[in-house]
């Protein structure tokens, strides 16, 4: 399909993007199953009034070959028991499609897996370009103190699978281990 050029702003004092058609908002509540300690993310949504996790912000094109699909991606600091807080984690539908994320704020680590077991994590902070080659599944994860917010570009007709990573799990998690990061 062919659509007028746009233009819209990140605004790098707040790390939002501006003009966004979409904002997707992912409270605690929704990360049931994915942290070892379930009771503390229940704690967390009952104490802490089921806090905001992360959120995206996203403009609309058309999700067919050729385009470009970008958001921003901003996760909230904090800890699930020890275990740093992250994103659900997906595949893309079209697995052998990949991905770019551009730390903006923050510091954490971007986790990948294939589906044949491999993994691997890059460090991410301000600046660093992940590239997530095709049939990695990623997850983003903050081991720092502010948000982490990067820019995610992708190709539009990618999808994204959530269920085979709800399954599957990622194989190494991310905890606090006297203020340390530890992968294991
Ligand atoms: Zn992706």
């Amino acid at each position: 399909m062919n659509i007028q050029p746009f233009t819209v702003t990140i605004d790098f004092a707040e790390n939002v993007m501006r003009g966004a058609d979409q904002h997707n908002v992912r409270r605690a509540s929704a990360m049931r199953g994915y942290y070892k300690d379930a009771a503390a993310l229940e704690k967390l949504i009952r104490d802490g009034n089921d806090p905001l996790h992360y959120e995206t912000f996203e403009k609309h094109v058309p999700e067919e070959y050729g385009h470009l699909l970008f958001c921003i991606s901003k996760i909230q600091p904090g800890v699930v028991g020890n275990e740093f807080f992250m994103t659900k984690g997906h595949y893309h539908t079209k697995a052998g499609t990949g991905e770019i994320y551009l730390c903006l704020q923050g510091a954490g680590y971007m986790a990948m897996k294939t589906a044949e077991g491999k993994f691997d994590a890059q460090r991410m902070e301000r600046g660093s370009l992940v590239y997530v080659p095709p049939f990695w599944a990623h997850r983003s994860v903050n081991t720092g103190a502010e948000p982490l917010t990067m820019l995610a570009i992708w190709p539009a007709d990618a999808g994204h699978n959530y269920g085979d990573i709800e399954k599957e799990g990622f194989p190494k998690r991310f905890v606090n281990r006297n203020g340390k990061c530890i992968i294991e």
